[in-house]
């Protein structure tokens, strides 16, 4: 180790390579409520440049030492927890935008880059990068790849993998390959940019990335509607869908979550309602007008009993502050919060809901539903307290038979979250055999020491 941080220091310089242990203890977590079990690296690095990430691989494939890459570590599957120790390359200080180009409608970035700051840059520029994880505010670009986030946006717009047109990736012993490249069309050889997108930092860490953008919409409208039954909601959602107008969001929260956001940030929701869609339209400035009045007549139909709908920026942004509080406000119910991430086919919403609702009854949880409806992707978040190891078993259970009946309905086991450490005990679950021997070959064929990110996606480490 000794020598390892040595050639490390001469790479790096001294300020870039922290192992002290008040340093290391930093790393340790992400954003995923684990329980007491610390996993503490041995070595944290924060590299500038791609040959500086080239080179730290090359030392690590030397020394045999695991490296997990880091953004800003808020995913919620466990993905950045250095299980077998190691070196965690924390790469928030490669963060410039390289390059807007507005001819090709794309973007040059580095891993770095928080997506919310892509955001602003590229929108001054009148254009527009869609993915918006509800964290974007703090989560960075090279994270969001690593796990293809999502966000409220998807339904009209797609995931992340939708605008990764290239790569840069350093492989395991330090070799930096491109993939894909400034084109949108591109079938030359197999896909590995999309290989890379969702790996988790299991396959190569991302030095730069090329990002499809597309032009700003005009104008948008905020509406939100309060509904007396998450059934009609729901129903309220296939209603928009089966009108052929396509919102770019439809969110939903139930009644316990809107009762939590108003407990602990007031902002005037009707929590004597079921359930709420928070539904954003956008585009040209007289189709908006003409979308959110045939959205609001749908939700009439479907006994919406309360419809409002922004008339300007500050209301629309004071809506969205009440969907975005949601984690925070859930935050303050108890010492931990566990947020899961199920999808489900749209129509089986109201199902997977009453599913959520009756294990959480019986295993004497408290969940607040809430999640993208117009994805099918359901999150409840689960107010616990690890410590007590009862509620830890019930908590267990309670997750076991929730992706059992996510994958019954028709779903899978995350929508955009990942699988990280926290589900790799459900993968077998969800897909074949062959399928997850395909993938472990993958693995072997880019990370023969298994040194990048390991024991993720495929293993089952017993937390929580
Ligand atoms: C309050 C809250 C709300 C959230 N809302 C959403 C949401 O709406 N939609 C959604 O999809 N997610 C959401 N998330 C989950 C998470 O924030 C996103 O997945 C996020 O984009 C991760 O970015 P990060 O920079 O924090 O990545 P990290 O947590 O640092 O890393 C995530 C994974 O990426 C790998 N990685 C990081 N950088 C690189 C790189 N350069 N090269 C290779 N691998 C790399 C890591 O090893 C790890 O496996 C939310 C999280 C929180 C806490």
């Amino acid at each position: 180790m000794e020598n390892l941080v040595r050639n490390l220091r001469s790479i790096l310089g001294n300020d870039n390579v922290l192992t002290a242990y008040e340093d290391r203890y930093c790393y340790a977590y992400d954003a995923t409520a684990l329980g007491n079990k610390l996993y503490l690296p041995d070595i944290v690095v924060l590299p500038l440049s791609k040959e500086q990430v080239s080179e730290v691989l090359k030392l690590a494939d030397k020394y045999n030492t695991p490296v997990i890459a880091r953004g800003a570590g808020t995913n919620l599957a466990g993905s950045c927890i250095p299980v077998k120790g190691g070196i965690i390359m924390h790469l928030s200080r490669m963060n410039q935008i390289l390059e807007i180009d507005k001819n090709n409608l794309l973007c040059r970035v580095q891993p770095g880059v928080v997506v919310e700051k892509l955001q602003q840059e590229v929108e001054e520029a009148g254009l527009y990068f869609p993915p918006d994880p509800s964290n974007m505010k703090v989560s960075t670009v090279g994270g969001s790849i690593a796990q293809s986030s999502g966000g409220p946006r998807c339904f009209k717009y797609g995931t992340t993998k939708d605008y990764v047109l290239g790569l840069e990736i350093i492989l395991a012993d330090g070799t930096i390959i491109n993939t894909g490249g400034k084109t949108v069309k591109n079938v030359t050889g197999y896909n590995l940019t999309q290989l890379f997108v969702g790996s988790e930092g299991t396959l190569g860490i991302v030095t730069e990335a090329i990002l499809k953008l597309i032009p700003k919409p005009e104008s948008k409208k905020v509406l939100i509607a309060f509904f007396d039954s998450i059934d009609n909601a729901a129903n309220a959602v296939t209603g928009i869908i089966s009108s052929k107008i396509l919102p770019a969001t439809l969110e939903l929260m139930d009644k316990f979550t809107m009762e939590t956001i108003e407990k602990f940030y007031p902002t005037g929701l009707r929590t004597d309602m079921e359930a709420s869609l928070v539904i954003e339209v956008d585009g040209l400035k007289e189709s908006v007008e003409i979308q959110a009045g045939q959205i609001e007549d749908i939700c009439k139909r479907f006994n919406a009993c309360d419809i409002r709908v922004s008339k300007d920026q500050k209301e629309a942004d004071d809506i969205w502050f009440a969907r975005r509080s949601a984690f925070g406000a859930v935050a303050k119910l108890g010492p931990n919060v566990i947020t899961e991430d199920a999808v489900v086919p749209r129509d089986k919403i109201p199902a997977m809901v009453g599913e959520i609702r009756r294990i959480s009854e019986k295993y004497n949880l408290t969940a607040c539903i809430m999640g993208h409806a117009g994805d099918g992707n359901i999150h409840p978040n689960f107010s616990l307290d690890l410590r007590n190891k009862d509620e830890v078993q019930r908590f267990e259970k309670a997750v076991d038979e929730l992706f059992d009946a996510a994958l019954r309905l028709g779903g899978s086991l995350s929508g955009e979250h990942g699988i990280g450490m926290t589900k790799s005990k459900y993968l077998k679950n969800a897909l074949d055999e062959r399928s997850i021997e395909l993938m472990k070959s993958l693995k072997q064929v880019f990370d023969p020491k298994n040194l990048l990110n390991p024991d993720k996606i495929f293993y089952s480490n017993g937390i929580k």
